[in-house]
């Protein structure tokens, strides 16, 4: 099922998630969900904050984008173990929609997390994939991209997602 994607700025989006403690059947379904929901919206990543539900837990999928890329792949409980070099990238939010800005991120990462099996899983990411895995964890610990950017941009899309808010709920309730 397509779920409803938070907009930002939202509460639940500032809010550090909860470990995963295990996988079950509700799970699994609310990882078919991200899933659905990130490709319908056309995102190479999505954690659950963004679909209100405040757990350590995102899909990423950045085969389709780049040569060599990641996914789909579930990451349960991720942490960046190390991070090497810098790339400027132009990033994205299916949480900010119609907007991308450069940022600063790492262009080297090592990553570690839980499969679906519960197994724990090491890899290495580079480029997209990399600014993919940063973005996650971002979401994981409460933080969106336009904090690493400057204020006068922020406020700017603040403004614009106010403005989109207002329009959906004008759409909502006519
Ligand atoms: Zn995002």
């Amino acid at each position: 099922m397509v779920r409803e994607i938070l907009i930002w700025p939202d509460p639940i989006l500032k809010e550090k998630t909860r470990l995963v403690e295990a996988v079950d059947d509700e799970l699994r379904l609310l990882v078919d969900d991200m899933f659905e929901t990130m490709y319908h919206a056309e995102g190479v990543g999505l954690a659950a904050n963004q679909i209100g539900v405040s757990l350590r837990l995102a899909v990423v999928d950045t085969s389709q984008s780049e040569e060599g890329g990641i996914g789909p792949m579930v990451l349960i409980n991720p942490e960046i173990l190390s991070m090497e070099g810098s790339i400027r990238f132009r990033e994205g939010c299916l949480s900010i929609p119609g907007e991308a800005e450069e940022v600063i991120r790492a262009e080297k990462v090592r990553f570690r997390f839980r499969d679906l099996d519960w197994n724990l899983v090491e890899m290495e990411a580079t480029g997209l994939s990399a600014v993919a895995i940063q973005h996650e964890c971002d979401h994981l610990d409460g933080k969106v991209y336009v904090e690493r950017i400057s204020s006068l941009k922020r406020e700017r899309i603040r403004k614009r997602m106010k403005r989109l808010k207002e329009a959906r709920r004008a759409q909502a309730s006519s």
